[in-house]
């Protein structure tokens, strides 16, 4: 067996919150890794959700997570332009329709201006219009909220993961922490078949934030799964929305929301429920009836004819906690800090957690100095889909596989996917392919494309057609030949 690597501090988990961290931690002299349990990074909660990067009005006051929410939400603009991920600032308006909403709509903005949430307004029936034509013209008032947005949350978990890479974090995908042994000054964290040594631990392992907890011998929070189900809508529709329109919110959630994506598309999110499975995120025939009915109450022009996808995912929710998120030093396991239990607004409050992290770490005794070569640029793939004609022309002449369209619906062309395998952090499997570079994510969900993009992977990474993987362990798409042919991308 070689040396076991030993590095300052580990993330636990690749998901929106361990890479906002890591890609922080990349800005100082440290030796610093991050271990993720599945195949790919942004695969578990971070690929389940709304995206929607809220101004910060419904934490209650008070709250860790009404503070850092509205902090980093506010650092959304700069970082997307730093790390070339889409970010449209929609603004949300949270619509109410009767008397009894008025008073809801009423506290929410005494919250907001507690939390310190600039710009939000309470506005009447034609201010909505002015906004969003599309809105429910029943809706008699709404809470507006202008610095909230919309990103594709695997998009920008990607990005910070890209670019920490650059900057000299180390990642390990496949890489399940199976336990973590406390010596004197040190741990030594174990995963299936690696051992690695640490001074610091960061625990940011989604719905499994308690286990990783419990390794040390933390048995301060339980984490479960708040299960939820979306709705993706083809953007044939032929509307897209200039607001992310929510009801006036429930007593865990903030009700059915209309979203629309930076890529044009609507989703329609989310239902909620406890669950103790941390595993299943199939979908309900009941869900989806209860989120068609939520989104036509907010836009009527919802027509489910237009349904494409529908898929769930797991909200991280510390119980017993006061709603609230858990990032704290351990007091009793030196070197040990949680960052979990981060529920909705977790997307947007992710930059000011690894923020607040990086706070915890210093205070624990960790050296934070700045590296004098960090660079907070990435560049992102170029889109051919949204490049014009001549651009388009000069891309081909540069490399021919821009010529090769492989994804009709979203026109993803060889060359963005040969790319997404090639990058830092790159694609291994079929679907990282599809969050890296749209390939799949279109009207024919990958009906046409997937069995070139299972070529083209087997190519590029050179491996038989049998070894690709659809997301997960034992995923394998391909299970022999039918004829002796060659499968050409
Ligand atoms: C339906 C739904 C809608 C939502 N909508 C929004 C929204 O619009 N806006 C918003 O801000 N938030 C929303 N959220 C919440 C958001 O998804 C979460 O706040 C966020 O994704 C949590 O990120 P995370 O990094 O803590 O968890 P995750 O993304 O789950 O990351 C944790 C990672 O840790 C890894 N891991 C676990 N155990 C181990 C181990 N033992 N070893 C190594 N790795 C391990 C996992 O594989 C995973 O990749 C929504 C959630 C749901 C379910």
């Amino acid at each position: 067996m070689g040396k076991m690597q030993e590095f300052d501090v580990i993330v636990i988990g690749g998901g929106i919150v361990g890479t906002a961290i890591a890609r922080e931690l990349s800005r100082f002299k440290l030796r610093t890794a991050l271990l993720e349990a599945n195949v790919d990074i942004g695969a578990a909660s971070t690929k389940g959700n709304g995206g929607v990067t809220h101004s910060g009005y419904d934490p209650k006051q008070g709250t860790l997570k009404s503070k850092i929410n509205v902090k980093g939400t506010l650092m959304i603009p700069k970082l997307s332009k730093e790390l070339g991920f889409k970010f449209i600032n929609s603004g949300t308006m949270t619509l109410g329709f009767e008397d009894s909403d008025l008073s809801v709509l009423q506290k929410l903005y005494k919250n907001g201006l507690a939390n310190g949430v600039p710009g939000i307004k309470l506005i009447g029936r034609d201010e909505i219009l002015k906004i969003d034509k599309k809105a429910n013209p029943k809706a008699t008032m709404a809470l507006h909220a202008p610095t909230a947005g919309v990103v594709d949350p695997f998009e920008f978990a990607i990005a910070l993961a890209e670019n920490a890479s650059e900057n000299g974090v180390e990642f390990f995908r496949s890489q399940k922490v199976i336990g973590i042994e406390k010596e004197k000054n040190h741990f030594v964290v174990k995963t299936q078949n690696n051992s690695y040594k640490t001074n610091y631990i960061v625990n940011a392992a989604g719905v499994y934030g308690s286990e990783v907890a419990n390794m040390v011998g933390i048995y301060d929070y339980e984490v479960k799964p708040r299960y939820g189900e979306i709705l993706v809508i083809d953007k044939a529709i032929g509307f897209q929305l200039s607001s992310v329109f929510f009801p006036v919110p429930g007593n865990h959630t903030k009700g059915v929301a209309v979203i629309p994506t930076p890529d044009g598309n609507i989703i329609v999110g989310s239902t909620a429920r406890m669950t103790e499975d941390k595993e299943d995120v199939s979908v309900t025939r009941e869900g989806i009836s209860e989120l068609l009915k939520g989104a036509k109450l907010l836009v009527p022009d919802i027509d489910e004819r237009y349904l494409i996808r529908e898929f769930a995912g797991l909200r991280p929710v510390a119980i017993n906690n006061n709603d609230d998120f858990v990032i704290a030093a351990s007091k009793e396991v030196k070197g040990f800090i949680n960052a979990i239990g981060i529920q909705s607004p977790g997307v947007g409050a992710a930059p000011a957690i690894a923020e607040y992290v990086m706070d915890i770490l210093s205070n624990e005794g960790l050296e934070l100095k700045e590296k004098e070569d960090f660079n907070p640029y990435r560049t992102a793939i170029v889109d051919f889909s949204e490049a014009n004609d001549q651009e388009k022309s000069k891309l081909i002449k540069e490399n021919l596989m821009y010529g090769n369209v492989i994804c009709r619906c979203e026109c993803v062309t060889e060359a963005e996917i040969v790319q997404a395998i090639h990058r830092p952090v790159g694609a291994t499997t079929v679907d990282g392919v599809k969050r890296r570079v749209r390939a799949g994510m279109g009207r024919c969900q990958g009906g046409f494309c997937q069995p070139k993009v299972v070529s083209i992977l087997a190519r590029e990474l050179r491996i038989p057609l049998e070894a690709v993987l659809l997301e997960n362990k034992n995923s394998n798409i391909v299970i022999g030949k039918l004829k002796h042919q060659e499968v050409k991308g």
